[in-house]
C-alpha cells in the first residue's frame, strides 16, 4: 500500500518545498510508493483522511497555525519538521528578540489587524518524529527521509559539523588558515559545505550541530576581528532561538 503523504506550509518562505520539488528526477519512482494526499503547492486535492507522513515547513506564529499543527499531529503517523523554520525558527525567529507589537509595526501598516503569537519551532507544540534541518534542507536529505519512512527505519541525517564535509572536499580552512569568521565548527552538516567550497564562510543555515560549543566558538570569532554585536547577529540569524545558540544570540 502506498504511503499517504501530506506537505504543509506555516511561517516560512516556501524554499523547503521548492527543494523537495528539485527531486523531480526521482519523483516518478517515488510516486510508485507514495500518494500525495495533500500538498497545496502541487495539487488542488483537499486533505481527506489520515496521513502516514506529514512534512511541515515553517514555524508556528499564528493562532491558526497553532490549531493546525495539533490537527496535523493528531492525523499523522509520522511528522517531519521540514527545514530550519520548523526545526529552530530560523530567520523568522529574529522577531522574537523584540516585542510582538514592535515586529508587527515594522512590517504591517495596520498591525492591529494582525493576529500573531511568539514564533516557535514545531516541536515546542507537538512531538516531532524527524527534524530535518537546513535552509532549505538539501534534496538528498529530503530523499533520505522519505526513503527511510517508506522502509520504516530512522533516516540517516548528519549530526557532525560542516567542517567534516569541508575536509572531505579537501578545502583549506577559511577560519584557521585565513582568519575568516566561519560558523562551520558549530553548524550541522548536510549541505555538502557548499559555501566554504565557493570560498565563502558558512553562515550557519543548518542550525546547531550535535553538542556544539557556541561559547567557545564566540571567542574564536572575536579573534577574527568581529565585534560583539556582529557575533550576536551571526548566532541569531538562523538559530538564535535554540537552546544551543540563544545565550550568544542575546
Ligand atoms: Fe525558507 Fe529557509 Fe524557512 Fe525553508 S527553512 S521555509 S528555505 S526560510
Amino acid at each position: 500500500m502506498k504511503l499517504r503523504l501530506g506537505v504543509f506550509k506555516f511561517t516560512g518562505c516556501t524554499g523547503c518545498q521548492m527543494e523537495f520539488l528539485r527531486l523531480e528526477d526521482k519523483l516518478p519512482e517515488l510516486l510508485e510508493l507514495i500518494d500525495i494526499v495533500y500538498w497545496p503547492m502541487v495539487t488542488t486535492k483537499q486533505w481527506v483522511g489520515d496521513l502516514d507522513l506529514a512534512f511541515v515547513e515553517g514555524s508556528v506564529s499564528t493562532p491558526r497555525e497553532l490549531r493546525e499543527i495539533k490537527e496535523i499531529r493528531r492525523r499523522s503517523k509520522a511528522l517531519v519538521a521540514f527545514g530550519d523554520c520548523a526545526v529552530t525558527g530560523c530567520i523568522p525567529s529574529i522577531r522574537n528578540f523584540m516585542t510582538q507589537r514592535e515586529a508587527e509595526k515594522m512590517v504591517y501598516p495596520y498591525p492591529e489587524w494582525v493576529e500573531s503569537i511568539g514564533l516557535r519551532a514545531v516541536n515546542e507544540y507537538v512531538d516531532v518524529d524527524v527534524s530535518l534541518p537546513g535552509c532549505p534542507p538539501h534534496r538528498n536529505s529530503i530523499l533520505e527521509t522519505v526513503k527511510a519512512m517508506i522502509l520504516k527505519r530512522r533516516p540517516r541525517l548528519r549530526q557532525h559539523p560542516v567542517c567534516i564535509e569541508c575536509k572531505l572536499k579537501d578545502n583549506s580552512c577559511l577560519l584557521t588558515d585565513e582568519g575568516q569568521p566561519c560558523m562551520g565548527p558549530v553548524t550541522c552538516a548536510g549541505c555538502g559545505a557548499i559555501c566554504p567550497t565557493l570560498n565563502r564562510v558558512c553562515e550557519g543555515c543548518y542550525g546547531p550541530m550535535s553538542a556544539s560549543n557556541a561559547q567557545s566558538h564566540a571567542k574564536i570569532l572575536m579573534e577574527t576581528g568581529l565585534s560583539k554585536d556582529d557575533i550576536r547577529l551571526r548566532f541569531r540569524k538562523y538559530a538564535g532561538w535554540t537552546t544551543e545558540f540563544q545565550k550568544q544570540a542575546e
